[in-house]
């Protein structure tokens, strides 16, 4: 497959880390007691919206198939009937999307009324009927409230999902009244061999730590010039140490870059160091954007030394991932000021 051609939706779920939650789903649909409403969640790149698409058609499939994923056997639609043809061709009436419109920024009382319309019509298809809601924290407060009163009086044929990478900001009665499905960062190996047997190469562990261990992020680094920014970037912190670049100058890449970006690389690099710091091996011998920045690093014999640059790292460490959350709040955060100070920061960490 060629890496430009990626996107979540070249994929059929369960993934292999959904396994759980595919399963929960699946024997609730067998016996006929799925919730009317589920709210998916956990970070991004993890795959919940493939996995909300996937199950709608499998709910909807005419004759549901099995398969192994990961060693177990899964119940997975059959790809074949008309309802699985419609589904995958986007299409089918008895399955809706409602996901923030092109230049809003929040999902608007329109879009949830007509989502509420759907609720009550009869189906198509003479069977289920599924909503699924991308991103709902970003409902509106109108269209939460909308929304609430959907939830409030359920129809038994329909069920709602509801994914989001930021759970904790949608409306708590929202919240409530959804099951939770929680979508975790997968086991180290379980991604490794997923993005191997995808992208066939050998930088898969940087793609993967870069992206916090999200499968589906990582994906879309490895097709984008995001490792280029990234070594472009660890180069400038590093020749920032060595008085070759101003901070001035290494802050006029990171708008280029992307901050969000720049602070994930900063993130990894520093658990990286801090690490090489106490046990004074190179974690990764073959990423050549690390091999500058640990020659920074002179391991001392002295303990106290060791520990105290350790100690420093690790606080740098703490700020540098609270800039990254402050970065993805939604308090109008400014991307310059931040990085402001978190490359001052740097140019004044001892490392020595
Ligand atoms: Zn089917």
């Amino acid at each position: 497959m060629n890496e430009s051609t990626f996107s979540a939706d070249s994929f059929a779920a369960p993934l292999p880390w959904q396994l759980e939650q595919w399963s929960q789903l699946s024997r609730a649909l067998a016996a006929g007691q799925l919730a009317h409403a589920y709210l998916l969640a956990g970070s991004a790149g993890l795959g919940k919206s493939l996995f909300a698409k996937s199950f709608a058609r499998t709910m909807l499939c005419l004759k549901p198939t099995t398969k192994k994923v990961a060693g177990k056997e899964v119940r997975v639609p059959c790809g074949e009937c008309a309802n699985c043809l419609k589904g995958c061709a986007g299409n089918h009436p008895d399955i809706v999307h409602i996901e923030v419109e092109e230049g809003s920024k929040n999902i608007k009382i329109d879009q949830i009324r007509w989502l509420s319309e759907f609720v009550i019509r009869s189906s198509h298809s003479g069977g289920a009927k599924v909503a699924i809601v991308q991103d709902a924290h970003l409902l509106n407060g109108n269209a939460a409230n909308a929304l609430l009163k959907t939830l409030e009086e359920p129809n038994k044929q329909t069920h709602l999902l509801l994914v989001s990478d930021h759970p904790g900001r949608l409306v708590a009665t929202v919240r409530s009244r959804c099951q939770k499905l929680n979508f975790q960062t997968p086991q180290a190996s379980v991604a490794k061999n997923w993005l191997g047997a995808i992208l066939g190469r050998s930088n898969i562990e940087a793609l993967l730590e870069a992206s916090d261990m999200r499968p589906l992020t990582a994906l879309r680094l490895a097709g984008g010039d995001w490792m280029e920014g990234r070594a472009q970037f660890l180069q400038s912190i590093c020749d920032m140490k060595l008085g070759k670049k101003s901070t001035q100058q290494a802050l006029a890449l990171t708008p280029k870059i992307g901050e969000s970006d720049v602070l994930l690389h900063l993130s990894a690099f520093l658990s990286k160091l801090i690490k090489y710091c106490l046990t004074g091996s190179e974690v990764r011998e073959d990423d050549p954007a690390f091999a500058g920045l640990y020659t920074l690093l002179k391991p001392s014999n002295d303990q106290q030394v060791t520990q105290s640059v350790a100690s420093s790292l690790a606080l740098f460490h703490t700020e540098v991932e609270l800039a990254r959350k402050q970065l993805a709040s939604a308090s109008n955060p400014n991307p310059q000021l931040i990085m402001e100070s978190i490359l001052w920061r740097w140019s004044q960490l001892e490392l020595s």
